[in-house]
Parts: structure tokens; sequence; C-alpha cells
């Protein structure tokens, strides 16, 4: 018989990857509890994409995800697409749009997205203890998961509490302890999709340009994003800088083409060869750049004259300074901000198929714990749904 406080599967964590494990778990008879310290259920699916959850990407490719082992995602985002997603919520009669780039964003509120995995568990039969701390784990014949709610026993156990972004909304490192716990490695992780800051220099440099975004491609360790960047009190933030963040370590450069699919040069020589013309190159760069940020980099390349006053060689090298603006952050802005935390439960430690830790049977990783990242544009919602139904076929 099983007792009151026994069930099949307990889940650690009712975030977006959680909850789609328990729909799954639940669907096929398993007995579920989802257990979560926080009073409120998909808190960080609540604050996503402004309040609009984008909650998947058309074009989710495993590219799109950073990992130690590039290819971890590849089995879980084959088994549940962007697709499979989109139906249930036309199921639920959630009205959506593609803001840009395949990304997914519900017309009203993230609320909705919230209130749909809610009704999937009740309708599947998945329990929710919210408000529940947890105070240990251990395992014997099953796991025994000591709580503020008492002790719950189960014999598969699924850690969904994601990363350590966002610790204000209770963001932990649980799972990762727990990871460590049973012997498992974690790669090193770090804040991401939080664009960067300055170092001092650059924060004088730049003081007078909060507000400016500019149209750029920014690389950054081969990868490569079309966006805007956006300068900020502090540092540089707007979409491809966030991206960027993804993929940047300490002490790297940022490459930014302030021009992109321009040719600045043949412009430049063609004006400068124009009757002699004598106009301040800040104003013919603020023709192209936002004024203040024209002026500023006249300042920093030393040209801040008229444009008769250069020569050929000069030219093309302001040409090649446009588009290969080389910055060197202090750091990136930090888990107060960030999407996402980069790295953590080492993918090697477990089975690709069904989130199942290899030494340890029963017990499952999923969700943004897991060391697999997405760029920024629903990616992130992609994998935690993804993983969480594969581990939800098993557990
Ligand atoms: C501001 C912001 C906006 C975002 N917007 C988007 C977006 O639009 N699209 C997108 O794809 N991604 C977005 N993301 C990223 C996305 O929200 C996460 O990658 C995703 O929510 C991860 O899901 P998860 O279920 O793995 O973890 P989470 O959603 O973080 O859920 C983890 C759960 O575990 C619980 N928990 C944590 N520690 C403990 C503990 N010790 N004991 C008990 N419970 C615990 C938490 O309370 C939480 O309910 C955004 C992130 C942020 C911060």
């Amino acid at each position: 018989m099983v007792l009151e406080r026994e069930f099949d599967v307990a889940i650690i964590g009712a975030g977006g990857a959680g909850m789609m494990c328990a729909i799954h778990a639940a669907g096929r008879g398993r007995k579920v509890i989802l257990l979560d310290h926080s009073v409120k259920i998909g808190r960080k699916i609540l604050i996503s994409g402004g309040g609009r959850c984008n909650f998947t990407n058309t074009g989710a490719k495993p590219e799109s995800f950073v990992s130690q082992n590039p290819h971890f995602c590849k089995s879980a985002l084959s088994r549940y697409s962007p697709e499979d997603f989109i139906s249930l919520v036309r199921k639920h009669r959630i009205d959506f749009h593609e803001k840009k780039l395949g990304q997914l964003f519900c017309n009203d509120s993230a609320e909705q997205i919230v209130d749909m995995l809610v009704d999937e568990c009740d309708e599947a039969g998945a329990r929710f203890q919210m408000d529940c701390k947890i105070f240990a784990v251990e395992k014997k014949d099953s796991f025994i998961i000591s709580t503020s709610a008492g002790d719950f026993r189960s014999e598969s156990l699924v850690v969904a509490t994601g990363g350590l972004s966002i610790p204000q909304i209770g963001a932990t490192g649980f799972g990762y302890d727990l990871a460590r716990q049973f012997g498992l490695k974690i790669t090193e992780t770090a804040p991401a999709l939080d664009g960067f800051n300055f170092s001092r220099a650059d924060l004088e440099q730049f003081k007078d340009l909060p507000g400016v975004s500019i149209d750029t491609i920014i690389n950054c360790n081969k990868a490569s994003f079309r966006e805007n960047i956006l300068f900020t009190h502090t540092g540089l933030s707007g979409p491809a800088s966030l991206q960027a963040s993804l993929y940047w370590h300490k002490g790297e450069a940022l490459q930014i083409d302030l021009l992109p699919q321009f040719d600045v040069e043949t412009w430049l020589t063609r004006i400068r060869t124009s009757h002699n013309n004598k106009s301040e190159l800040k104003n013919i760069l603020g023709e192209k750049l936002p004024k203040r940020f024209a002026e500023k980099f006249v300042q920093l390349v030393n040209m801040n004259r008229p444009i008769n006053q250069l020569n050929e060689k000069q030219i093309g090298d302001l040409a090649q300074q446009l588009h290969n603006w080389s910055i060197h952050p202090a750091g990136t802005v930090g888990y107060r901000k960030a999407e996402v935390t980069r790295g953590g439960v080492d993918t090697n430690e477990l089975s690709s198929k069904t989130m199942e830790a290899k030494k340890v049977a029963g017990l499952y990783f999923v969700g943004e714990v897991v060391d697999v990242t997405g760029q920024l544009g629903g990616y992130n919602f992609q994998w935690a749904w993804a993983s969480g139904f594969a581990a939800g076929q098993t557990c």
C-alpha cells in the first residue's frame, strides 16, 4: 500500500522543468509530488519575457545551446519540439505572437503559461507542496526527503531547482549541492545573459553614453549576433550584449562591428574626395551612428578633425576600427540580473535520453540546473520543457 507521504516520484522545484516532468510522469500513472520552497508556483515564468513569457523559439536547435558536451541536448530536444509546446499552448487557447527571430510570446500574460502547466498537473493528478523547505535528502531503498512539511518518501527523485540567477525570487544552489552529495560533478557556473560591466577606465570614457543604442554584430568566442547593444550607467546591455555574455569568459575581448554590412571605407573616401570636404568627421559618422557615440568614437581613435585632413590610410584604419571595435569588459553584470546560469550538473553524469544520473538509480536532473544553457529568445524554456518531458517518460 502506498502511504500518504509515499510517492513514486518527488520533484524538487515547481518551475517549468519540474511541472513538465510532473505532467508526463503523472500522465503515466505515477504518483507525483512537487516540492518547492516558494509560496508561489512558477515565479520565473511569471517574470519572464517582460511578463509575457517568451515560451519557445521556433528555430530551437542544439547549436543554440552552450554546454561542455554540445551533443547532450540533442536527444531531449528532438523528442519534445517547439511544435509540441505550441500545441499545448493552442489547446489552452492562449494567444501568442512571434516578436522576432522565431521568439514566441503570450499576447496577454506569462500567468497564462503558469495556469496552463498547473491545470495540466492537476488533470494528470500531480500534487503540489509549496512553501516547503528541504532540510535533507538521503537514499536508502528509496529517497527520503526531510522538509518543513514533514518527510516524503519516493522511488524516484527529480531535481528541478534551476540555477543561481535572481536569488531575490528564491534561486538557490540546492541542485548543485545535492548533485555533489551524490558524487556527481558540476561544471563551473557563471551568470549569463546578463550583459557586461565596464572597467573603471571605460566607465569614465563612456559616462555620457547611457541610453545610446546601436545596431551591431557582436562577436565573442566564435559566436556572432546581429542585434542592438545598449550603453547603460555601468556597461553594455541590449540583446547583443546579453547573447555575448553567454559565451564570454573573464579577460576576453568583445569584437563589435558598429556598422554591419556597410562599406564604410568607400563611403568615407567618397565624402572626403568630394569638393575637398571640410565637414567634421564626428558629424559625418553621426549620419550613420548615434551622434553622442560618433563624437565619443572620433575622440577614442584620435580623429576629431575635418575629414579632408585624413589620408587614405587613416580612412582605411578608421573603417577597420568601426568594423572591429574591441572592448574588454571587467565582468558580466551578475546573478541579480542574469537570465540564466551557465554550467551546472555535468552532462557526463547523466543519460541524455532520460536525464537520470548514471551513478545513482532513480535520481534525475532537469532544466537549468543541468549544464545546458540556451541563448536569449525562448531557448531556455524549450530546454526546460524538453528535459522535463524526457525525465517524465521514465522517472
Ligand atoms: C528575468 C528573467 C526572464 C527570463 N525570460 C525568459 C524567456 O522569456 N524565455 C526563456 O526561454 N527563458 C527565460 N528566462 C530563463 C528561464 O526562466 C529559466 O531558464 C527557466 O525558468 C528554468 O526553468 P527551471 O524549471 O529549470 O528552473 P526555475 O524556473 O528556476 O524553477 C526552479 C524552482 O525550484 C525552486 N527551488 C529552488 N531552490 C529550491 C530549494 N532549495 N528548495 C525548494 N525549491 C527550490 C524555485 O522556487 C523554483 O520554483 C528568464 C529568466 C529570468 C531570470
